[in-house]
């Protein structure tokens, strides 16, 4: 006999009600989506709800992203399994770990130390090896390990850091919610022959890029 744990269950009615169903088709992003834990990345009262319809507070007044949300950037990018990928705002480690199952390797920066810390012991425990958290301000990048083929920033900001786009690589693509704090829609930037070329995706809501390179305290919402 083998056993099929409950939350197996929930992963698979979770990928095909809330991402195949609203149009998320990419077998290795539905792949990703199906193969991560997401109930080991929230805390223990929210565990039950973990594959809800919905984002979860993660402690420290930070949330993570409803799982269609997480889907949807993810797809956006056209992650390759060559991909150094960045990400800002690691909160939890749920998108870190979703990136690193489709990338080479992720790079990932949190400006709240108890929630880098808790993230950097949480993946390798299960067993995402591929993935750097550091502590510090994401908005300033990490031009030590730049390039980065793809860029994901996790929190909403007025405007794209500069120096991510510096950092961005040739073909490279940054996936960024810009707006106020009430409310910004999902941008898509990519570099051709050292240009960018910006599309508009959906309507989104996050909490606030705080750092140097966007808002320097957390706007009033
Ligand atoms: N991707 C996360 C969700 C992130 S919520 C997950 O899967 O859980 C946004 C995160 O961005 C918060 O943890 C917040 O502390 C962090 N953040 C905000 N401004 C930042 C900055 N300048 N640099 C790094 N992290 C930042």
């Amino acid at each position: 006999m083998f056993e099929i744990k409950d939350d197996t269950w929930q992963r698979a009615e979770m990928v095909e009600k809330q991402l195949r169903r609203r149009g998320i088709r990419d077998p290795a992003v539905l792949a990703a989506m199906l193969a991560v834990p997401r109930h080991e990345f929230v805390p223990g009262e929210f565990r039950a709800r973990a594959y809800d319809d919905v984002p979860l507070p993660i402690g420290g007044g930070q949330t993570i992203s409803q799982p269609y949300i997480v889907a949807a950037m993810t797809l956006a990018l056209r992650p390759q399994t060559s991909d150094r990928a960045l990400e800002i705002g690691t909160g939890c480690g749920y998108q870190a770990a979703v990136l690193s199952l489709l990338a080479k390797e992720v790079f990932t920066i949190e400006r709240q130390p108890e929630l880098a810390s808790t993230a950097s012991e949480r993946l390798p425990n299960l067993g995402y090896h591929n993935v750097h958290v550091h502590c510090g301000d994401g908005t300033l990048g990490l031009p030590e390990f730049a390039p980065f083929d793809t860029i994901l920033v996790a929190a909403a900001a007025p405007a794209a850091p500069e120096p991510l786009l510096a950092q961005l690589a040739e073909l490279g693509r940054m996936i960024i919610p810009v707006g106020d704090a009430d409310s910004q829609e999902l941008r898509l930037i990519e570099k051709h022959a050292g240009a960018f070329s910006t599309k508009t995706l959906e309507g989104c809501r996050f909490v606030p890029l705080v750092g140097h390179h966007s808002w320097q305290k957390p706007p009033e919402r």
